[in-house]
């Protein structure tokens, strides 16, 4: 029988609920634990496909195609297991199936109502992910207990508890214990207040984790031990870390795992840890020295979170290569004015990310142009690829006016288009083609030797594609299209041999990156990069014998 942790937020958000839950995920999974989890977000969007990145942060795509919270990637990247849309709930989904449900007459002519119907649909959405496969399934309530919106999940997973077995279930409060510079002094009112407004709603915790910026003493978790009602070993210190995957070995110094362990009943004795990977990557991480200095060119730029995974993906790279990746944040509506100053030429790499709508785009082909002349490694992520094509149109085809359609209806050059689907029908209702799809890739091209393999699959999610009536004279001017579908009917890769590296996927590779297995694509383009750093003759390392191509 599956347990179950919950994992709910107090005082403020942004607290690192994601990443707590995430750690733990991780230290369960380190005793040889089977581990699943999911997020339970208090919204009314059925999912957030539809949000603006710009202020909710990344949409994580899963392999089934699933339009997730951004922390699922922290949840994938830290456990290292895939998860699916299952992984994802909202109060829009919620919603919906509860209306079908009455609709279809499935209730049978009673009065539907948050309580039984919607919590039973939340305990539903939680139960379906354990099974005989799965000891822990760690849920992740997003928001904050007291938000209005977050009554029916508190509520559900109250009940949780009494339908599956005490011993069965671990409530863990995540909290802020601010310090206060006038007085010196570091505050447990704020959770005490949180914890009074979670019993409030029938849950006292099992375990407090402590959020703050300085270590919590033994005499300030004796007094939250008392007045929150909580064992001392359960109130856990979790201070700033300086990278995000040393949380997992804060936490475990503090004894959490050890602590949930013991409150879902197994014993940590007969579940010992092996954490000895994990700490050589932070060791890694902690000991890199060198620097490489990576542009990331986009619209999104004033929120880093909505370029969660691809900068995961590129501090990944760094990992194994032992640097230090520094990020530039470029506008890309400034890229125009910024080509004759230093900004640009001073980049080892530049990295074009995935979006939507027509702001910044010309800035993009731009930069794409820059790492192309200026021998720049560059890999461009799905709208990046797009850039690059309509770049190498423009310029190296001599396609005058070439564009994608989404930002040009009326271009003479429509190099980026909606293609007709196998049947032949070209769908303008904007379904996009989401979640992990196979491509194959040309012998003897970079991305094979990359990738060390011929035929891959990579995570979508883009409606515009590569317009296969331009490939030929793409192809003509030099561009080669390196990986395609299988049926060869879209292209998938790109790329400009001769170039060190000038790589597009039409894929979203970021999202398959873990800490200690870098994807192939950011791992090459940061080896790439650090040849620039240092000064070398621009060549791929680490990647097989590409002298031909460089
Ligand atoms: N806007 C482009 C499309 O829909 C690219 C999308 C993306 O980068 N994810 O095809």
């Amino acid at each position: 029988m599956s347990k179950f942790v919950f994992v709910t937020g107090g005082v403020s958000s942004s607290l690192g609920k994601g990443l707590t839950a995430s750690s733990l995920g991780r230290l369960l999974k380190c005793r040889g634990l089977k581990v699943t989890m999911c997020k339970l977000d208090p919204y009314i969007n059925v999912d957030p496909g539809t949000m603006n990145p710009g202020e909710h942060g990344e949409v994580f795509v899963t392999e089934d195609g699933g339009e997730t919270d951004l922390d699922l990637g922290h949840y994938e990247r830290f456990i290292d297991e895939s998860l699916n849309r299952n992984s994802n709930t909202t109060t829009g989904s919620i919603y919906s199936t509860v209306i079908s449900k009455e609709r279809r007459g499935d209730y049978l002519g009673k009065t539907v109502q948050v309580i039984p119907h919607v919590t039973d649909e939340i305990k539903g959405r939680v139960m379906r992910l354990a099974g005989e496969e799965v000891d822990v399934v760690i849920v992740e309530i997003g928001g904050t207990v007291g938000d209005i919106e977050i009554v029916p999940y508190v509520e559900a997973i109250r009940q949780f508890r009494r339908d599956v077995g005490r011993q069965n279930v671990c409530y863990v409060h995540l909290t802020l214990v601010p310090y206060l510079a006038p007085s010196g002094e570091q505050k447990t009112k704020p959770t005490q207040h949180s914890v009074t407004e979670l019993r409030s709603r029938g849950i006292q915790p099992d375990v407090i984790v402590c959020r703050s910026d300085k270590d919590i003493s033994d005499a300030l978790k004796r007094k939250i031990s008392l007045l929150c009602d909580v064992p001392i070993d359960a109130v856990i210190s979790a201070i700033d870390a300086e990278s995000i995957y040393e949380i997992p070995l804060v936490l475990h110094e503090e004894g959490l795992d050890a602590v949930v362990c013991g409150i879902l009943g197994l014993d940590p004795d007969a579940h010992p840890i092996a954490l000895g990977d994990w700490e050589r990557l932070v060791h890694r991480v902690r000991t890199a020295e060198r620097t490489v200095r990576i542009g990331v060119v986009g619209k999104y730029v004033n929120l880093p979170d909505a370029y969660l995974s691809v900068v995961e993906a590129l501090r990944h790279a760094g990992f194994h290569h032992g640097v230090q990746v520094q990020l530039e944040w470029i506008d890309a509506e400034m890229v125009p004015d910024l080509v004759p100053s230093e900004r640009l030429s001073e980049l080892d790499g530049i990295v074009i990310p995935g979006g939507f709508g027509e702001r910044g785009i010309e800035g993009m082909v731009t930069g794409a142009r820059y790492a192309r002349e200026h021998a720049i490694p560059c890999l461009g992520l799905c709208l990046g690829l797009q850039v690059m094509v309509v770049e190498a149109a423009r310029h190296l085809a001599h396609l005058e006016g070439a564009n994608s359609r989404e930002f040009d209806s009326r271009t003479p050059h429509p190099v980026i288009d909606l293609m007709p689907d196998q049947a032949g029908v070209v769908d303008k209702g904007g379904t996009m083609r989401l979640g992990a799809y196979p491509a194959m890739l040309a012998p003897g091209s970079q991305v094979e030797a990359i990738y060390g393999a011929s035929a891959v699959t990579e995570r979508h999610r883009h409606r515009y594609e590569v317009n296969s009536r331009y490939r030929a004279r793409l192809e003509a001017a030099g561009l080669r299209c390196s990986g395609t579908s299988p049926d060869d009917r879209l292209v998938e890769f790109i790329e400009l041999p001769g170039h060190p590296y000038w790589i597009g996927t039409q894929a979203h590779p970021e999202f398959k990156s873990r800490p200690d297995r870098p994807h192939p694509l950011f791992r090459a383009l940061v080896g790439a990069a650090l040849e620039r750093a240092e000064g070398r003759e621009p060549r791929l390392i680490d990647i097989g014998d590409l002298d031909s191509v460089a």
